[in-house]
């Protein structure tokens, strides 16, 4: 008998009764406005959140997309100021710094799924600021990421929708360059269904973005607000961009950082049994993570020896409730594109990432499957593999 999984890919958990409880309580306050609330759910998630990650400053957003734009803004990239960024993310990324009317410059990434360094370094001269994304959660060596961009005086703004929990040698990502960028939409570490939130040690710069995210003049009411003498400097010339958060979702997301450590734990056992049952199968790869690398297994990919092959084996696994995303698409499907489907970004050629994509099959990992499921899972990829990939 064949073997058939028919958990959805797609199914959050539940958002945790204590979240609930105090979602409950904002809403019979009335108050879901971040600056009318006093006691502000929004400003003790962002001292709650700076704690977490070391960081000076916080300031929490109306989406992850919507960070990395005011971090641009704070930053003072403009119309057609060139940015480096990965070749390959997903389309919010490059959507910022369209927003902001910059001009992306595609840096190739390697068979490791994270930005190739030699290419960044060969690029580094044409920009003044790196939007680098840890896309789909994998690392690069970042000390060595940082000491080309330093050398070059570029400012690196980190865009972690997929590392929130993650860590460089210990050191959190988005901790690294000047400005760490997270979402809390419901596919990623935490879920208020939209949401962001920027961390910085550069008080200027925490400045620049509270302004920026429609504070009015009530900007000393951030959880972690720089003083008076340095919003001074940038009162008034700071246009109101609004994309503040509010307190419903504070509220929301409050206990869920709170949890954040006990859900990287439960990824990761999911990932490594995945892992470990698409290791050695015929004409596929893992993606061996390197001893530096905390990862967040919230999602898991693969490399393909033969693009021609991969919609068949697709169709297979699909056949029996198994979903790949696959990156070589001619068209943008979901929520996958590549950097050839971003019409608003200057074509560029990056053969070294088009090989990696026409071969990256991708899958998500959501904590609502059990190490059972990942080994029905396993099974029934290491069979599809033997049949059309071999
Ligand atoms: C989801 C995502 C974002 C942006 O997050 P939103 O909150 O949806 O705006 C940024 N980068 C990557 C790689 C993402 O997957």
């Amino acid at each position: 008998m064949t073997e058939v999984f028919t958990k959805p890919f797609i199914r959050q958990e539940p958002i945790p009764e204590s979240a609930i409880a105090a979602a409950v309580e904002v809403l019979r306050s009335g108050a879901l406005h971040r600056y009318g609330a006093q006691p502000s759910q929004v400003a003790a998630l962002e001292i709650e959140f700076a704690a977490q990650t070391g960081a000076a400053h916080a300031l929490a957003v109306a989406s992850g997309g919507y960070a990395m734009g005011c971090a641009l803004r704070a930053l003072g990239v403009g119309p057609g100021d060139p940015v480096l960024t990965n070749g390959w993310t997903l389309a919010p990324v490059p959507g910022a710094i369209a927003a902001v009317g910059a001009r992306p410059v595609l840096v190739e990434v390697g068979r490791d799924l994270c930005i190739d360094l030699d290419d960044l370094e060969a690029k580094a001269p044409q920009a003044n600021v790196l939007m680098l994304s840890h896309m789909r959660g994998h690392i690069a060596d970042m000390r060595r990421l940082m000491a080309i961009c330093d050398a070059h005086d570029i400012a690196v703004i980190e865009d972690c929708a997929h590392t929130m929990g993650a860590d460089w040698d210990g050191h959190p990502s988005g901790r690294w360059g000047a400005i760490g960028c997270y979402s809390c939409q419901t596919y990623k570490h935490v879920n208020s269904g939209e949401g962001g939130l920027i961390v910085t040690d550069d008080a200027d710069l925490a400045a620049k973005m509270i302004l920026l995210s429609g504070s009015y003049m009530l900007y000393a009411r951030n959880g972690t607000a720089p003083s008076e003498e340095v919003f001074a400097r940038h009162k008034g010339t700071m246009p109101n961009v609004s994309g503040r958060m509010d307190e419903l979702r504070a509220a929301i997301l409050r206990p869920q950082l709170a949890d954040l450590p006990a859900q990287v734990a439960r990824w990761n056992e999911r990932y490594r049994a995945l892992e470990t049952g698409f290791r050695n199968l015929p004409g596929l790869h893992v993606i061996d993570r390197p001893a530096s690398e905390g990862y967040v297994g919230s999602s898991i990919q693969l490399l393909a020896d033969d693009p021609e092959k991969i919609p068949g084996f697709i169709a297979g696994c699909a056949a029996r409730g198994v979903d790949w995303k696959w990156f070589g698409h001619a068209t943008a499907q979901g929520f996958t594109s590549s950097h050839h489907h971003w019409a608003y970004v200057e074509a560029q050629s990056l053969p070294q990432t088009d090989a990696v994509l026409a071969r990256l099959l991708d899958m998500r990992v959501p904590l609502t499957f059990d190490l059972a499921d990942c080994a029905v899972i396993a099974r029934i990829v290491a069979e599809e593999a033997a049949e059309s990939l071999r």
